[in-house]
């Protein structure tokens, strides 16, 4: 979240899942493939629990022709007794397995889709909201489970069932098994056809819970802005209304799940009242038994039963279907790759060259956001055009200009956030596209402009990057960025909470808290995206002090709002509208360059 600056991109109301592709059943198979063990086990016990099943109604006939010739049932008894007690121990058994092979389903969605949501290009964060990518994670993740708990396997012990009924049926009495089909016949063709409405109506309900994730998320992290502006009313309005949303689809999901229960009702019904009278007129008429016709109910009922599993299963299928082209759709974007180096030309950096960043005619656009119809929008326009400067080893430089110059965005392109349209960014006389993003980003530390706390302890935040630091570590670069005495204010020290639960930390604070992240991984080069929020004379004088002390014996680069804070750069780079018009110190450019001397008037620095 952190770099989606200012809520940028982030409103833009993309919703790709309306309009993307559907899941093919084929693409759960990976996902199940992984619980093998789990699914053989589950195969073997419906197996066992559809011959246990059978049994009871042909044991049931025994029984009855026993009581009927008045012989010994005693046994019989027992053997029905221990039938029914195995029945329940491999159903129970049965669910057990499953439902933790469906956890499993889940955990196995959870794992690859968080591990690819922090690995996406960085462009792919302006386009989508978080709060839905965060629903993707927490909520379709879920609806893979019922694949498997009410799902395929059941199915496969209901297919055993119901093919050995059948058999056992067609032997007792084919005229009463032709009107039980009849029946069923008419209710499968109407439960089909419903099945189909609710995979799509499961996958736009899940995309309704998306923007209702995505509403929620946007209206807290700017929650006190919206306070301020007294807009809770209008906020919660909105929420609410894609609450409304996703309730509408859901009662459409329940409306359809619900005709299919009846539907499946009036055949098992209809069956039993047309086999219980024709059967009935048959025992009368002396051409069939008692017995066999209560067999006969008994299998009748066993065979319905998987049917309407069945029906279940088809049904959570869909809704997986659904919730999974949610899923596939994050796991088939691309992640943010290092295609170029992966073919061994990664080159050695160039320790011994003078020049640390070297920008080369450097053009960018960001990526226009698609229509909402997802065809492509109109490209944006450039934001760097033809952008060169050069900055040696161990100086201290400053970016300025006015705002929308282009300023962080030479920041991203350093970082290869993003990626030149044209020209060239070099590291140390190395094109930077030909070292990994990795090997790149260790020799830089990046401070952002909103300097961002995550939730956690001091020692939390500073040990991001850096987790085998010392105590010794810690407090050493608190201390260079002046921040020591916060330890005091909360006896837990370095343990105590920042941020809404603990200690809250002023603008100027929070800054120096991501520089003191920054320096605990020593990197060669740092690039510090001055925080625009207005200190107070104290602060800019520690912020001042803490830049002093970390320019030392490294490479820094400074995107500076207050002029003050970088009049005594080596040099000082101006922009304005995506070009280089001035590079100088602060004298030369006061000289040179008439946008700079304006800027630095304002500012009360001329
Ligand atoms: P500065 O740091 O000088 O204020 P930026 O580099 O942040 O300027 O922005 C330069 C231009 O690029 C602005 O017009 C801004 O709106 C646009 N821009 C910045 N970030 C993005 C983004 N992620 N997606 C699209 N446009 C962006």
């Amino acid at each position: 979240m952190s770099m989606m600056r200012g809520g940028r991109g982030r409103d833009r109301g993309l919703s790709p899942k309306d309009t993307g592709p559907k899941a093919k059943f084929k693409q759960l198979w990976p996902y199940l493939l992984e619980h093998k063990p789990a699914l053989w086990a589950a195969v073997a016990l419906s197996i066992v629990g559809a011959g246990v099943n059978l049994a009871q109604p042909l044991v049931v006939g025994q029984v009855i022709t026993a009581v009927q010739k008045r012989t010994d049932a005693t046994l019989i008894v027992i053997a029905l007794i221990a039938i029914v007690l195995a029945s329940a121990v491999t159903s129970g058994l049965m669910y057990y397995v499953l439902a933790k092979a469906g956890e499993g389903v889940v955990r196995s969605a959870r794992h690859k889709l968080s591990s690819r949501l922090l690995r996406l290009p960085i462009h792919e964060y302006d386009l989508r909201r978080t709060g839905d990518l965060v629903s993707r994670v927490g909520s379709d993740t879920t609806l893979l489970r019922a694949v498997l708990t009410q799902g395929l396997v059941d199915a496969t012990g209901g297919a055993l069932i119901f093919i050995g009924s059948l058999i056992a049926m067609a032997v007792i009495d084919p005229l009463l098994l032709g009107l039980t089909l009849a029946m069923i016949a008419l209710a499968i063709i109407a439960i089909a056809f419903t099945s189909r409405q609710i995979r799509s109506a499961t996958t736009k309900a899940q995309a309704r819970v998306g923007d209702m994730a995505a509403a929620v998320e946007r209206a807290l992290s700017a929650v006190r802005t919206i306070r301020a502006a007294r807009a809770e009313a209008r906020e919660s309005a909105h929420i609410e209304s894609d609450a409304e949303n996703a309730y509408v689809q859901g009662v459409k999901i329940a409306r359809l799940n619900a005709y299919v229960t009846p539907i499946a009702g009036i055949a098992a019904n209809g069956a039993f009242i047309v086999v219980l009278g024709v059967g009935g007129y048959r025992v009368a008429t002396g051409e069939t038994s008692v017995a066999n016709l209560v067999t006969f109910i008994l299998l009748m009922f066993l065979m319905i039963r998987p049917l309407g599993q069945a029906f279940g299963a088809y049904s959570s299928v869909q809704s997986a279907l659904g919730a999974l082209a949610r899923i596939q759709e994050i796991l088939d974007l691309p992640l943010e790759a290092d295609d170029e180096v992966k073919a061994g030309v990664s080159a050695q950096r160039n320790p011994q060259s003078e020049v640390a960043i070297e920008f080369r005619g450097v053009e960018f656009a960001y990526a226009a956001t698609p229509n909402a119809d997802g065809t492509p929008a109109e490209p944006n326009a450039e934001v760097l055009k033809g952008v060169s400067f050069a900055i040696k080893r161990g100086e201290r430089v400053a970016i300025v200009g006015p705002s929308g110059s282009g300023k962080s965005t030479t920041f991203s392109l350093i970082e290869r956030f993003y990626e030149p349209t044209a020209g060239e960014i070099l590291l140390d006389g190395q094109p930077v596209h030909t070292l990994t993003r990795s090997a790149l980003r260790e020799q830089i530390g990046y401070v952002e402009q909103d300097a961002p706390v995550l939730a956690g302890s001091i020692r939390q935040n500073l040990l991001i990057g850096s987790p085998d630091a010392t105590e010794e570590d810690l407090r050493k670069v608190l201390t260079e960025v002046n921040l020591l005495d916060v330890l005091e204010r909360d006896k837990r020290g370095l343990d105590a909470e920042v941020g809404e639960q603990g200690i809250m930390l002023s603008g100027g604070e929070r800054q120096r808290l991501a520089i003191a992240r920054t320096l605990l991984s020593a990197p060669p080069i740092l690039l510090l995206d001055e925080s625009t929020s207005s200190l107070d004379g104290l602060n800019e004088q520690m912020m001042r002090d803490a830049i002093d002390s970390v320019a030392k014996n490294r490479t820094m680069i400074v995107i500076a709002h207050r002029l003050s804070t970088v009049v005594d750069s080596d040099k000082i780079i101006v922009l304005e509208n995506g070009q280089v018009i001035g590079v100088g110190t602060h004298h030369e450019l006061l000289q040179s360059t008439p946008l700079y001397k304006q800027l630095a008037s304002s500012q009360m620095l001329d």
